[in-house]
């Protein structure tokens, strides 16, 4: 299990977060690092849709249906310290013997 990356220079990494997160699923849930916090978060999503256009006799646009075709979630950011370089993914209780 050897980094073959690993010189033995030492630097300062500007970030080791992940470049993506993973969105939460039924076993997984995303956790602050700092502070704990597991249920409040300011999510950024990229997503591409299609969308279902309904517009009625004067022009006016109400949007009926969504598909999300395909999405990506840009960033996750605690609602408690704010700080987005901290936020894991985890297990969820329960979820480890699935
Ligand atoms: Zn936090």
């Amino acid at each position: 299990m050897s980094n073959a990356a690993e010189t033995g220079t030492s630097f300062r990494r500007v970030s080791e977060r992940p470049t993506v997160l993973a969105v939460p699923d039924p076993q997984h849930r995303w956790r602050c690092g700092g502070r704990g916090n597991m249920t409040r978060f300011d999510v950024v999503r990229e997503a591409r849709t299609r969308e279902f256009w309904h517009l009625d006799p004067a022009g006016a646009a109400t949007v009926d249906d969504t598909d999300i075709l395909s999405e990506r979630v840009a960033s996750v950011s605690c609602r408690w310290c704010g700080r987005d370089d901290v936020i894991e993914v985890v297990a969820r209780p329960g979820a480890e013997s699935g």
